[in-house]
């Protein structure tokens, strides 16, 4: 079965700069996938003809459909019809009827305004070529086909580029492209290196060539593994995904959190309300980013009670429960003083569970014997006496904050799921 591939090439010097980003491909994307049309690369290419004639050249050599995005307006710097037929080795042909349609736009908009001459060019059309209305703006699109390629031009404009892939692209490519289909099965580890992951997973992933596997760090200790597999049917597709995701998710047992994408704090939310129990957290070194990531899921006050940001000692010992002879036997960033922390927090808030961060953030407060990234994460909960994890982080303080929350939610998920 051969399944149609996709390239983009989206087009303005604007969206070279930091201050314009190709959204137009993203959608695109999520479109062609729809069909089971993958895309397998994709260019930005600024208003420049030499380069853009030959992104488009190589990417209609390579690719079955070629879809340019942007450079369709009137103006000098709108190459994409020029290059695009250059690439082809074709002319461009003025179009009769688009001149009639552009000078009737004008009529009806700007009454007053005489049509600029060059706004002709927008009626130009690349030799072959069928003109794809554009009932938003004055740039029509162009569809060009041959036996074994595609090649569609479409305006930069979003508003003006999404009714025109709805209405006339997709629709065309239904005709013609192979019935066909593609799924994505998404695992999520947590605390787990990626070079690891990568070393175990790749040899199973090698015996499945048909199935795209892509392997990501999304968050500070935590991977995401990508399968994306083609088929007939999105049953079929589905079962090929499936198939190596499973043999993957085997190897790595627990430290899986999420067999189809979803967020560690869901995981844990979703745990906790099965049980119908809640959770309250008592924060040092990450300041409310725990709470931040639990509250973050939709419904989280059937599952969340609240949480302390205690940075300074007294606020660890008047609302965080800890005993001020822990405190100045062990330190802040202690064993015991998490311990105490979380069942504080449960305690003083009448939750199930509570969950302790306390940690050395850096990049200064280290000490040699509590170095920058030391953390300790405490747990307490129903028949579950306070027990704290030490771990010794490295990096920049984000990282290690983001680290630090983490391992907390994947503690409480492990404690939760009886894992621990
Ligand atoms: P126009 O007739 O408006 O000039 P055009 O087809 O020439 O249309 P461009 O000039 O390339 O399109 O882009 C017009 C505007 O459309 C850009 O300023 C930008 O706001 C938006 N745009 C262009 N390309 C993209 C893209 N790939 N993703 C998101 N927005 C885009
Ligand atoms: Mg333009």
């Amino acid at each position: 079965m051969s399944f149609w591939n996709a390239e983009i090439v989206a087009v303005g010097s604007e969206l070279l700069t930091p201050f314009r980003v190709d959204t137009n491909s993203l959608y695109l994307t999520e479109q062609l996938n729809t069909l089971g049309i993958a895309v397998v690369g994709k260019q930005v290419v600024g208003d420049d003809g030499e380069r853009l004639t030959e992104a488009l050249r190589a990417a209609f050599l390579r690719s079955r459909l070629t879809v340019v995005t942007g450079g369709l307006g009137p103006t000098t710097d709108d190459l994409t019809r020029e290059c695009s037929a250059a690439a082809l080795g074709v002319g461009l042909q003025r179009s009769a009827v688009l001149v009639a349609d552009l000078e009737a736009f004008f009529r009806t908009r700007a009454p007053t305004r005489k049509m600029p001459a060059s706004n002709l060019r927008q009626a130009d059309l690349v030799e072959g070529a069928e003109a794809l209305a554009n009932p938003h703006g004055t740039a029509p699109g162009q569809w060009w086909a041959s036996a074994d390629r595609v090649l569609v031009l479409l305006p930069g404009p979003p508003r003006e580029l999404r009714p025109m892939v709805e209405n006339e692209v997709l629709p065309r490519l239904r005709r013609i492209v192979t019935p066909g289909a593609l799924a994505t099965r998404v695992l999520m580890l947590a605390e787990r290196p990626e070079s690891e992951v990568d070393g175990l997973a790749a040899p199973i992933y090698a015996r499945y060539p048909d199935v795209e596997s892509t392997i990501l760090t999304t968050l500070p200790g935590q991977i995401e593994l990508h399968f994306r597999a083609s088929g007939a049917s999105p049953a079929a597709a589905q079962a090929r995904a499936d198939t190596v995701a499973e043999e993957v998710a085997a190897v790595f047992g627990t430290s899986v959190f999420s067999h189809h994408g979803a967020t560690l704090e869901a995981v844990v939310g979703g745990l906790l309300r099965e049980r119908g129990e809640s959770v309250a957290v008592a924060e040092s070194c990450t300041g409310g980013l725990l709470g931040g990531r639990l509250t973050s899921v939709p419904g989280a006050s059937q599952f969340f009670r609240g949480g302390l940001i205690c940075y300074h000692d007294e606020l660890k010992t008047g609302w965080g429960g800890v005993s001020p002879a822990t405190l100045a036997a062990h330190g802040a960033v202690s064993e015991a003083t998490a311990c105490e922390l979380a069942a504080g927090a449960r305690l003083g808030s009448k939750a199930d569970w509570g969950v302790a961060i306390t940690g050395i953030a850096g990049p200064d407060g280290g000490t040699p014997e509590k170095p920058v990234g030391l953390v300790f994460i405490g747990i307490a909960g129903p028949e579950h006496p306070p027990v704290a994890v030490r771990r010794e982080f490295w990096g920049e303080r984000e990282r290690i904050r983001g680290l630090s929350t983490q391992a907390a939610l994947n503690r409480l998920r492990l404690t939760l799921a009886g894992g621990l």
